[in-house]
């Protein structure tokens, strides 16, 4: 179906985008990668009368290391995070990337496109949780700096207010002795996790956890803060009976909904087994080893 006849705008910088959003209220919206608002605007679930395009914008989807702070432009693309030297240096950002959909979302969408959705079930927002990412805003006039816990506030709904942009989200570099994964179970490429476990663990020594920071993805309205597996691994040497016990505490703490991509049975299940995986990745990351992970598919546990 083709969408609801829009204007459209192609903006030369982010402050300029932002003035003519806010001008235009409800009517607009600014377009990214397209990859979640034009299939809505294809089925007529939105149909802003004005689109400002952010993809000409210079310099808005770079992707650099300043003073230990990964800072992520708002329009760098899935595919383009992939393949960043950046992401190698912090895997859980590559886990993430290089798995999400097919290759040619991958290479439209991006990740300030993603965290402004707030899809319950998108994989960017569980692993900057993860990693405590900030997100830098910006409006006609000013910028701000929100923690994503407080940027994401429900469902498709997050703090931006009328006319504001993602401008970039910031990460610190991990310590040395820390390590992450992104495990998502998904029943094929190119959907949706059925459940997914971002996990970043923070060593005190080789077996001693310190910190441990633990985030669901599709198991409620917006990413579900683990805290009872992680005060399981805080201080504790991380023995299997311990990350089995860390992966049963965050099953418990699931309470997700049947829906066509699994019963909520299933879902739990299945997030014992990708937090017990991203506990097990995380670990051995830590410890300096290179792991390689993926998104997981129905049939290849
Ligand atoms: C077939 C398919 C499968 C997919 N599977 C997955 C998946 O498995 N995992 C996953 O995470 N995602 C998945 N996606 C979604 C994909 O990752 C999108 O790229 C992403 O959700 C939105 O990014 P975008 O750049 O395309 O944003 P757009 O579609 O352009 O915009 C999305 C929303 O954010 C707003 N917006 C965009 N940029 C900004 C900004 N800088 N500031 C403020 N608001 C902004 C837009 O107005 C719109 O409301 C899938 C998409 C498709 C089509």
């Amino acid at each position: 179906m083709y969408p609801a006849a829009f204007r459209y705008y192609r903006a030369a910088t982010l402050e300029e985008a932002a003035s003519i959003l806010s001008q235009a209220g409800d009517e607009a919206r600014p377009l990214a990668g397209g990859q979640s608002l034009i299939p809505l605007m294809k089925l007529r679930l939105v149909r802003p009368a004005l689109l400002v395009d952010l993809n000409s914008i210079p310099g808005l989807s770079s992707i650099k290391s300043e003073q230990g702070v990964v800072r992520i432009g708002a329009l760098a693309r899935h595919a383009q995070l992939a393949d960043s030297e950046l992401s190698q240096l912090i895997p859980i950002l590559h886990d993430c990337a290089a798995g999400i959909a097919d290759a040619q979302v991958r290479s439209r969408g991006t990740i300030g496109g993603s965290l402004a959705e707030a899809d319950p079930s998108g994989d960017w927002a569980p692993v900057m949780l993860a990693l405590s990412a900030e997100v830098r805003t910006q409006n006609s006039k000013q910028q701000r700096t929100i923690a994503l816990g407080d940027f994401l506030k429900d469902a498709y709904t997050t703090a931006l207010a009328n006319g504001e942009l993602v401008r970039e989200v910031a990460v610190k570099v991990p310590a040395k002795n820390s390590g992450g994964a992104y495990i998502a179970f998904k029943r094929c490429a190119s959907v949706y996790a059925s459940a997914s476990a971002a996990v970043q663990l923070t060593m005190a020594d080789r077996s001693t956890c310190e910190q441990a920071h633990i985030y669901l993805g599709c198991v409620g309205l917006v990413p579900l803060h683990a805290t009872a597996a992680e005060a399981e691994l805080r201080g504790r040497e991380l023995t299997k009976e311990r990350i089995s016990a860390a992966a049963e505490a965050a099953m418990e703490a699931a309470a997700p909904h049947s829906d066509m991509r699994g019963s909520a049975e299933y879902k739990k299940v299945l997030v014992k087994h990708v937090v017990k995986k991203g506990l097990e990745v995380s670990l051995r990351r830590s410890r300096g080893e290179q792991v390689e992970v993926s998104h997981e598919y129905v049939g290849r546990i």
